[in-house]
């Protein structure tokens, strides 16, 4: 799930898993999951809103799911492009906003 969490009195967003509750703090060490009866591929199960869930590699968690799923760093990147962050300017601009948040960690 993604979430926001107070860290010495910030607020920051963090993604944690949907499977244990750790904190995913490498991209690479996790994956999107998504009901298998969702979107326009399966019309019989009709198209409700998908809401996608964060499991860890860490601790098995995204092994034990059958769903289709997607690394979270891939699934990151097609978020970013989706909401327009793709252009170089608004990309460096998005991540001198972030250098806040880095500090999360
Ligand atoms: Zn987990």
């Amino acid at each position: 799930m993604i979430r926001v969490e107070y860290v010495d009195g910030r607020a920051c967003p963090l993604v944690r898993c949907d499977g244990c509750g750790e904190q995913i703090t490498d991209a690479g060490m996790a994956g999107v999951v998504w009901p298998l009866n969702a979107g326009p591929e399966f019309p019989q199960y009709g198209e409700g809103p998908t809401i996608p869930r964060f499991l860890c590699k860490t601790n098995r968690c995204l092994s034990r799911c059958d769903w289709p799923w997607e690394e979270l760093s891939t699934w990151l990147v097609f978020l970013v492009g989706n909401v327009g962050l793709d252009g170089a300017t608004r990309w460096r601009d998005a991540q001198g906003h972030a250098e806040f948040a880095r500090r999360c960690r």
